[in-house]
Parts: structure tokens; C-alpha cells; sequence
């Protein structure tokens, strides 16, 4: 905000300048009126630009409290209700074709995050809203979503797009919706070219299709209002105007938080150890290594177990 304040001084010093020096003073008091409002709209304009030029430097960052190149597992909690405005839209690529849903995958026994549209290797991969590049990398040629994009744009979304051929955009660059980011390819866990498209919320998962129809190029409401108890809803821009202000949220948010922490403290496990147990079959059970049930027990690999006695296992 301080830039704003010396921008707004500085038109103030070159309006007064121009007009203590073109007219007599008499005259200031009556001349003063519409240089102000002219100034005004000026401010206004120059303000709205240094806004938008800040949002642009870090958007969405009243919901982000970090900002790496890098693929992050975010751990922090969304508030009960955040609004999307998906009016700045922009077809990711040319193609409408969706070759494979979001959702569980039966073919590969997990989950698939993000929608598969057909493209050819080389077809222009385009931001789908303006925003800043957060993550360009490579997970190799079998590996993952192969080459990839992820980017962070202002109406709390981040995008990614994965196994390009080729990246055309760097770390922390800034872009528009539309801008070319890549091209198509096959890099990465891929069976064939397309482009596997992801949309989440503070690595929130969201089905794109809830969002986007790829079939006709264009989205399926103004804006999508993500709800935590799930009732998530589309809506035209002029019915979110008229919704009510979201309490916030901020002791809401830290009561889910807490919640969170909790859950997580209590799937921190322990093992009454029975006969026949080894540490090497506790680690395989727990999902965790002997190394590391040693450290967190304090005892030695070669400790004997004895029948009855708890271990902590995460
Ligand atoms: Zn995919």
C-alpha cells in the first residue's frame, strides 16, 4: 500500500506545481475543483493498476502463506467458504476432447487428480488464467506428470498441466489467461499424448469438469463457491453479489486447524508387541522403517522384543 501513498503524493506535487505556475493565485480556489476530480480519476485508474500489478507479483496471497518452485502438499486449513471467479477463463488448449475423468482409476488401482484432454505433441499449451508461474520441472520421461507447469493465479486456484514436451514459461514469471506455457507431449506416466489437467484450492482437489465444460470451451458459472461441508455450488456472478459476507472464518478456520492437528496426532500409533513380532515386521505393518521405530523408541536394532511391551510406531 506504502507505493500507492508516494504515487499519490507524487500527482498531488505535479498537479499543485502546474497549477500554482499557470494561473494566479486568486484563481487556484476556482480552478482547484476539476483538476481534483480529473486528479481523482486518475488516481483511481493508477491505483486500480498498481492493484492489479500487486495481485500479479503475489496472487492470491491472502490465501497462500508460502510460495515455492516446487510441488507442495499444502498444511494449511481453507476457510469454510472461498469464492472462485472463474470469468477470467481460457481453453488450455485448442483440443475439446476429454479422454480420461477425474477420479478413482480401476486400470491403475488409484486415484486420477486432474481431467486428460487430447492433444498432439506440440499443440500450444495455454494458461488458463493469468497468474504467476510457481513450478516448472521434470519428473522424467516415465515418471509422474513428466514435464509440468503448475501456476498460481488470483482467484485462489492453481493450475497444472502435465506431460508436456517441451516448457515455455520460467519460474515466477508472470502470465495472462491465454498466454502459451507449453506444448503438448507424452512426458511422464502417459500412454499416449494428452494433457492432464489439474485444478485445486490450496491443494484442494477439484474435479475440473465441476468447473469447466472442455466439450464447449468455456465454464460452467461466473464463479464456483467451494464449501468445506461440501455443498460447493456454481453461481452467476450477479447471485454472489447478493450472497451474504462470509464470517470469517479466522476461529472457525483455526478450530478446523486444531481438528486437523488432533486427527493427525491421533493416527499417531502405538504397538503392543505379541509374540513372534519383529521390528522388521512392526516397520512393514506401520508403513515406517526399523531405523525409524529405533529412534523414535530409543532402543537398538538388535534389542529383543518382549511380549506386552508399547511401542511408538509414528
Ligand atoms: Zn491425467
Amino acid at each position: 500500500m506504502k507505493i500507492i501513498n508516494i504515487f499519490k503524493t507524487g500527482l498531488t506535487a505535479i498537479a499543485l506545481t502546474f497549477t500554482t505556475s499557470s494561473v494566479q493565485a486568486q484563481d487556484l480556489m476556482a480552478r482547484q475543483a476539476p483538476i481534483d476530480s480529473r486528479l481523482r480519476a486518475v488516481d483511481s485508474v493508477a491505483i486500480k493498476r498498481l492493484l492489479k500489478a500487486e495481485s500479479m507479483e503475489n496472487p492470491s496471497g491472502d490465501l497462500y502463506q508460502t510460495w515455492a518452485n516446487e510441488f507442495v502438499n499444502y498444511d494449511q486449513a481453507l476457510p469454510a467458504e472461498y469464492r472462485i471467479d472463474l470469468r477470467d477463463f481460457h481453453m488450455p488448449c485448442e483440443s475439446r476432447v476429454v479422454n480420461s475423468h477425474f477420479g478413482y482409476r480401476r486400470q491403475f488401482g488409484r486415484n486420477h487428480y486432474g481431467t486428460d484432454i487430447k492433444v498432439y505433441v506440440g499443440d500450444t499449451i495455454r494458461a488458463a488464467f493469468s497468474g504467476k508461474v510457481r513450478v516448472v520441472q521434470d519428473q522424467g520421461r516415465y515418471r509422474g506428470y513428466g514435464k509440468y507447469i503448475i501456476i498460481r493465479h488470483s482467484n485462489g486456484l492453481e493450475t497444472t498441466y502435465g506431460h508436456l514436451s517441451k516448457q515455455l514459461v520460467r519460474e515466477d514469471q508472470v502470465v495472462r489467461a491465454g498466454d502459451p506455457i507449453g506444448l503438448g507431449g507424452s512426458t511422464g506416466f502417459s500412454t499416449g499424448p494428452h494433457l492432464h489437467f489439474e485444478t485445486r484450492l490450496l491443494g484442494e482437489k477439484i474435479n475440473p469438469e465441476k468447473l469447466f465444460s472442455f466439450e464447449a470451451g468455456d465454464v460452467r458459472g461466473d464463479y464456483y463457491i467451494w464449501r468445506r461441508n461440501g455443498r460447493s455450488q456454481l453461481m452467476a456472478a450477479h447471485d454472489v453479489s447478493n450472497l451474504p459476507e462470509v464470517e470469517d472464518k479466522a476461529e472457525e478456520s483455526r478450530a478446523y486447524q486444531q481438528k486437523r492437528i488432533a486427527e493427525r496426532q491421533s493416527r499417531s500409533r502405538v504397538h503392543k508387541v505379541r509374540s513372534g513380532d519383529t521390528l522388521s515386521k512392526i516397520a512393514r505393518k506401520y508403513g515406517t522403517t526399523v531405523d525409524r521405530l529405533c529412534r523414535l523408541n530409543n532402543i537398538s536394532r538388535s534389542k529383543a522384543l518382549k511380549p506386552g511391551q508399547i511401542l511408538k510406531c509414528s
